[in-house]
């Protein structure tokens, strides 16, 4: 019989297992290594796109695990795939032509664009562009009009979110709802969930132990319930540090869950 996958962890990538200010994630290396040691499985859970991630998600050496992509909206499976052609995001983009026009998405953009209006460089804003499961855009249109959009997509089974920079339209599923689909398919022995930012809190709250990673520059996770606060773990360090400190700490052979 196949032995179950003792942990499975679910973590997100910028101000958690990427440090907020220059992306790196050297200082994770040897709580990855304990995940590898120990036969755990990483899943990487973005709002970045398939093309963005699945080039990270083999550097760390995690290929064989699927990631959840575009903030929860799709799954990238395992190993190297040719992913599916983007009929969900067509369907968006279908959609879109029936809505009352003012929504500017990353469809409509160039890659210039798009570089400019997120700070990624030319070949990471084509990486940004190459979506599958959602569009994110900015609304051009007036104020008073955002309503009776956001509505009108509604009623096609479209979602609007506001996120820090663009307002993204998908079909609803979140971070959360990808995390159990994963889950379910994986039959883990126990879960551990990392985030920064109250966009992961869902998450965070779904695993067996979450853990909020310090980011002194974005808005806080707040304090939970204390039945919930007790299932969490809060670093003291930052981004790949805060990452390490809490792998390591929860991983330790003599770590006892409360
Ligand atoms: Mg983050």
């Amino acid at each position: 019989m196949l032995q179950r996958l003792p942990l499975l962890v679910f973590s997100d990538l910028d101000g958690t297992l990427l440090n907020h200010h220059d992306y790196s994630w050297d200082a994770a290396q040897p709580a990855l290594k304990r995940l590898r040691d120990i036969g755990a499985g990483l899943v990487l859970a973005s709002s970045k796109t398939a093309a963005e991630i699945v080039g990270f998600r083999q550097a760390i050496g995690f290929s064989n695990m699927p990631s959840i992509v575009e903030n929860g909206a799709g799954i990238l499976a395992p190993g190297h795939p040719e992913t599916d052609g983007p009929s969900e995001y067509l369907n968006i983009l279908n959609i879109l032509r029936h809505l009352p026009p003012g929504f500017r998405g990353f469809a409509d953009m160039s890659v210039q664009e798009v570089s400019d209006r997120t700070g990624l460089d030319l070949v990471a804003a084509e990486k940004a562009q190459d979506r599958h499961f959602s569009e994110p855009g900015v609304w051009d249109g007036a104020p008073e009009d955002l309503g009776t959009f956001i509505s009108e997509a509604g009623r096609y089974g479209l979602k609007a979110r506001q996120g820090g920079r663009f307002l993204t339209l998908s079909f609803g599923k979140t971070k959360a709802d990808a995390m159990s689909d994963v889950i379910r398919q994986l039959q883990p022995e126990r879960t551990i969930a990392l985030g920064d930012a109250p966009n992961d809190l869902e998450m965070i709250l779904a695993a067996d132990t979450g853990v909020v990673v310090a980011n002194r520059y974005g808005a806080p996770i707040p304090l939970q319930a204390p039945e919930a606060e007790r299932r969490i773990f809060r670093t003291t360090r930052e981004g790949s540090e805060g990452w390490a400190e809490a792998i390591l700490t929860l991983t330790a052979p003599d770590h006892k869950d409360s």
